[in-house]
């Protein structure tokens, strides 16, 4: 079977099915968080997001696990995916062989590992800061859900590493989970760096978005908006206005459908932009265009200016 084609299973004899791609119209899609460092195969999934249209990935490195990985990986990864595709993307003859995607890094300490923060993590940071993939710091915030590290102590890594993206000039990945009122607090405290915010994987009602979007936050949507039961966050994604909507995967987590219950690749965010654009009643080239031009800007590639 060609690894590149797109299948689901349905029902209880778990028949495999193919998955047709939803018609961005050549419009190129940037998923805005990804973990590849936790993906089985990160070169597959490149070259599967290449054949989904995605032109950019941005890949979540955290200080407190093993961040050195995805930096002195990345090339191998986006070389094996390049001869993936040249060996299968016949597949669409009718097409050019599709490009592996750029992949930009995100580096930083999830609030999980905030009671890891330290200063030699603090140190890696700054260094990784320097290398010119790394184009955002994240994903910080706060997780009172799992609550891995002490709330006090995920509260001031917070704020500290908003600070430290400020004074290096980088946009910040902002993961709430049970924490969006400390974590408005935090961020009207320190401020959101001039380079920007984005809330990540939101996956609650237009009012919790409100005042972030207001504070001047971009807000992405994973997953969570193709659930059949999420009214509420198709409702978000239908008012959050273009130049402040992103979309994601935050793969290897929260597989959309129909690919719910098997491991989620940035490929899927095609399928998150469908939905999104379906619920704001316009076409998937629109929401496209929209999401790529603005994440671009956000993440500073030079591109930004020609997806127009
Ligand atoms: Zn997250
Ligand atoms: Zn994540």
């Amino acid at each position: 079977m060609n690894p590149l084609t797109f299948t689901t299973t349905r029902g209880k004899a778990k028949r495999v099915v193919d998955v047709p791609l939803p018609d961005a119209d050549g419009m190129p899609l940037v998923d805005t968080h990804a973990h590849l460092d936790l993906l089985d195969n990160p070169a597959l999934a490149l070259a599967r997001a290449a054949v989904a249209g995605l032109s950019h990935v941005m890949t979540i490195a955290d200080v407190a696990e093993d961040a050195a990985r995805t930096y002195n990986d990345l090339a191998d990864w986006q070389a094996s995916a390049q001869l993936l595709l040249d060996e299968h993307a016949p597949l669409h003859a009718s097409r050019p062989t599709p490009r592996v995607p750029e992949v930009g890094i995100i580096v930083g300490i999830h609030p999980h590992n905030a009671r890891h923060f330290n200063a030699d993590t603090e140190a890696a940071i700054r260094a990784f800061a320097h290398d010119p993939r790394t184009r955002g710091m994240g994903e910080l915030g706060l997780d009172f859900h799992y609550d891995h590290s002490p709330r006090a102590c995920q509260r001031e890594v917070f704020a500290r590493s908003i600070a430290l993206a400020t004074e290096l000039n980088l946009p910040i990945t902002i993961h709430l989970r049970e924490a969006h009122d400390e974590g408005l607090d935090i961020l009207r405290e320190v401020g959101v760096p001039p380079a920007g915010a984005i809330l990540h994987c939101f996956n609650r009602e237009y009012q919790v978005a409100e005042p972030f979007m207001a504070l001047g936050c971009h807000v992405s949507f994973a997953g969570p908006v193709t659930f059949k039961r999420a009214d509420e966050v198709r409702d978000s994604a239908a008012r959050v206005p273009a130049d402040r909507l992103l979309v994601e995967t935050d793969c290897p987590f929260m597989a959309p459908e129909p690919f719910r219950g098997h491991p989620c690749e940035p490929a899927y965010t095609l399928w998150n932009a469908a939905t999104v654009a379906a619920a704001r009643r316009e076409p998937l080239a629109h929401v496209a265009r929209a999401t790529t031009t603005a994440a671009l800007k956000l993440f500073g590639y030079a591109e930004a200016a020609t997806v127009a």
